[in-house]
């Protein structure tokens, strides 16, 4: 018998893993048995747009599984179109491989395309957690799978199944929620996205969210320092979202966290790194929840992983520490082709087993195949008018107005009279780029006019006709009665959030500045100035997490947690003119004090400024409830009924959070 070169398909069109009619693990069997071991390699090995752009045919010399846009990473100009012209040039030099393996292309979407200009961006998913309407995350995230498809893109490195346990951390608005079970029911994400067409990522696997502050390395720490917990807890809080994430959604793959985890609840032990723990990632993730997607790494996190002795690691140490943990495909932005060498001689020297890399390979190429990238490899510009549409944005504007969580609401202040005369005020009134935080554009986000859409502002004034907008508050109020200050943070993205430690050394300097859970001076002088000269104040806090304002907080009559909205400003406009009720509710505890953080429901001494869960309403009925804890509220609040009646007070907000309003009211009315 004649051997045929197995490597000649390109006439072959009988190969049996081209045929679709074929159960996929026969694709990819008999697919597997015609590779090379730099055919395996080279699925494993993902590389930055950026790093291949001006020469893509290293795509095909290095037979590149993947390609990814970094945060920011955009092609010129960025437009839907050019979107997809790039991913296809990109795939014309996979294809042009004797296997003509279809590479997959991520990047990360995660509050909409954010990255494309002119893309829907939906609010960060903090604000989506306070919609606690998994309904809604599933439709906002089946929009972004098709903005995300129309470009050309099969894969999105979200979402973000984190549980937020501190909100100094620079990624809490990435997380639904500090609670593990309400991050469980928005992972509709996963479906949305997948059932759009993208593959999906949990990420960051596991315990990003839970790491204990000032732990980890210089700019690193709290981004991606240590969770010191015990296996309790890690497996209640960090490891439930993958549990559901792969048990009822199929995810479809997971990206490991670039924190370390420490078992001995002290702090004192030795943390592992998530990208080189065999343990979590082979034994938990793909034995005990038996996962069967592929797990990418992130952004060079092999790199991160430390020799035993303390002492910089080789290379070689890292590669095969992170193939032997059970990572599939490595995201070696700069780094591809050293990676495939290196990863080469491991194999050769027996380091790294064969069987390693073929369950590695196995799991992309099945993605690759479900996702149908054998068939329909090319993307077409036919649905590049999906991106930013008419029905995304009004989806967005529904999710922003049902994100709003209202803290606080002194003798109904809202919803406001769109006929009454409005001061509008704040740096965050009319920003749309502060209005969508990080992941927008730039890695980093970009305060000022980022992208096309609605500001507060704009949205204010296409309601109400008298609207007067001074941004430092400085402008004479007039006939104005009513003022509107909207202030908060300005974009970031990873690193520290927190005054406490540096922020990232480059950027603008809106970027630069230190970030605080309290407010920066020019925002607390804009709220005095104008709370002290109009006779309603609203003050809506535009930040990523939870802003500490006790000390403001006399001189606001409503307060409302605006999270980083994004696109679609007009949706706070709803509810301030009551055009919505006000529904979000806290996703994670509101602090009284900086002194406080970490505070999660649940802890032993809990006596934040808002509770997790806290949230009033407007609208039908709720007015009367509203009157009924006001007057409760101010009772106590001057003294009278000693601690029974404070506790009855504390009981009826539980009762309210736990939605038994019947039982508050009745509370809010024995303490009169
Ligand atoms: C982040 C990931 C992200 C990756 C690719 C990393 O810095 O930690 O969440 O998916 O970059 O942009």
């Amino acid at each position: 018998l004649a051997l045929v070169p197995l490597t000649a398909v390109s006439t072959a069109h009988h190969l049996p893993y081209l045929d679709p009619r074929l159960p996929t693990d026969r694709r990819v069997a008999d697919l597997m048995r015609r590779m090379t071991l730099d055919d395996k390699i080279g699925q494993m090995t993902q590389a930055e747009r950026g790093a291949v752009t001006g020469d893509p045919s290293q795509i095909t010399a290095l037979r590149l599984g993947s390609v990814l846009s970094g945060g920011g990473s955009v092609p010129t100009p960025n437009t839907p179109a050019a979107w997809v012209d790039m991913v296809n040039t990109f795939q014309a030099a996979a294809l042009n491989t004797p296997l003509k393996i279809p590479m997959i292309y991520g990047i990360d979407a995660v509050h909409g395309h954010g990255n494309v200009y002119g893309a829907t961006v939906f609010p960060h998913n903090v604000g989506l957690g306070a919609t606690r309407d998994p309904g809604l995350v599933y439709r906002a995230y089946r929009a972004t799978a098709s903005e995300v498809r129309a470009t050309g893109i099969p894969w999105d490195f979200a979402p973000c199944v984190c549980v937020s346990r501190d909100e100094r951390w620079g990624r809490a608005y990435e997380s639904f929620a500090e609670d593990p079970g309400l991050v469980v029911k928005m992972e509709t994400a996963i479906d949305g996205l997948q059932r759009g067409g993208v593959l999906a990522t949990a990420k960051h696997y596991a315990g990003d969210g839970d790491t204990r502050y000032g732990t980890g390395s210089g700019d690193f720490a709290i981004d991606q320092g240590i969770t010191v917990t015990n296996r309790r807890d890690f497996a209640r809080i960090d490891l439930a979202p993958y549990v559901a994430a792969i048990h009822r959604h199929d995810v479809g793959s997971v990206m490991p966290s670039f924190s370390s985890v420490d078992w001995t609840e002290d702090g004192v032990g030795n943390p592992t790194k998530m990208h080189a723990s065999r343990e979590l990632i082979t034994g938990e993730l793909k034995g005990r929840m038996d996962f069967d997607g592929f797990v990418i790494s992130d952004w060079e996190g092999i790199h991160q992983i430390p020799d035993p002795s303390g002492d910089p690691a080789p290379t070689a140490l890292q590669v095969r520490t992170g193939v032997n943990a059970g990572i599939d495909m490595f995201m070696e932005p700069n780094t591809a082709a050293q990676f495939e060498t290196v990863l080469k001689a491991e194999v050769q020297a027996g380091r790294v087993r064969m069987a390693r890399i073929d369950d590695a390979v196995r799991r992309i190429l099945r993605a690759k195949f479900e996702l149908g990238l054998f068939e329909h490899p090319y993307a077409s510009a036919a649905h590049i008018g999906d991106v930013g549409s008419a029905a995304h944005r009004a989806l967005a504007r529904e999710a922003v107005a049902e994100s709003q969580v209202l803290l606080k609401n002194s003798h109904h202040a809202l919803p406001l009279n769109k006929n009454t005369p409005i001061y509008v005020a704040g740096r965050n009134a009319d920003n749309i780029g502060n209005q969508a935080g990080g992941w927008t554009i730039d890695w980093q986000g970009r305060s000022g006019d980022a992208i096309p859409g609605t500001t507060i502002l704009e949205g204010i004034r296409q309601v109400a006709p008298n609207v007067t907008f001074s941004e430092d508050g400085t402008a004479p109020v007039g006939d104005a009665r009513v003022g509107v200050v909207v202030v908060g943070e300005t974009p970031y993205a990873e690193g520290f959030g927190d005054v406490g430690g540096p922020s990232w050394p480059w950027g603008t300097p809106a970027q630069t500045e230190p970030k605080s859970m309290t407010l920066q001076p020019g925002d607390k002088a804009v709220v005095d100035r104008v709370c002290a000269a109009v006779a309603t104040c609203v003050v809506l806090l535009v930040s990523g997490r939870p802003q500490v304002i006790t000390d403001q907080l006399p001189v606001m009559d409503a307060l409302v947690a605006s999270w980083l909205p994004g696109s679609e400003g007009a949706g706070v406009a709803d509810v301030l003119f009551g055009r919505r009720p006000f529904t979000g509710r806290l996703p994670v505890t509101w602090p009284a004090t900086v002194d406080q953080v970490p505070i999660n429901v649940g802890d032993r001494d809990y006596h934040p400024l808002y509770p997790y869960g806290w949230g009033l309403r407007t609208g039908g009925g709720h007015a009367k409830l509203d009157a009924l804890r006001d007057t409760a509220q101010a009772r106590v609040a001057a003294g009278h009924g000693g601690p029974g009646w404070a506790s009855k007070l504390a009981e009826a907000e539980r009762a309210h959070v736990a939605g038994d309003d019947a039982r508050a009211a009745a509370l809010w009315r024995s303490v009169r």
